[in-house]
């Protein structure tokens, strides 16, 4: 799961393993796990965020799925290019300025 916590005074997004619970701070020794239905290999939605350690402990739980796997550092990189991630924009406002 991906959520923000408040540090140091200062909001900040964490990743946290969602078989665990705890922070990954090492994407090295972190993966991406989705299901697919068996049949038609169709993703049945939710993104897991697991230390690699931990992700045998998902599968079982679809009867109906299979699960496929990326290490989390590839997954950024892709996730980053079909957004147009942008470094050095980002750069620009690394902080949280708005209250919603
Ligand atoms: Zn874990």
């Amino acid at each position: 799961m991906i959520r923000m916590i408040y540090e140091e005074n200062e909001f900040r997004p964490v990743v946290e393993c969602d078989v665990c619970v705890q922070r990954i701070d090492d994407a090295a020794g972190a993966n991406v796990e989705f299901s697919v239905d068996r049949d038609t290999f169709e993703p049945q939605g939710r993104i897991y965020f697991v230390h690699k350690g931990c992700s045998t402990k998902l599968r079982g739980t679809e009867p109906t799925a299979e699960w496929f796997w990326q290490p989390l550092e590839p997954f950024l990189l892709f996730l980053g290019n079909s957004i147009s991630f942008n470094e050095t924009r980002a750069k620009e406002h690394p902080h949280v300025r708005y209250r919603g």
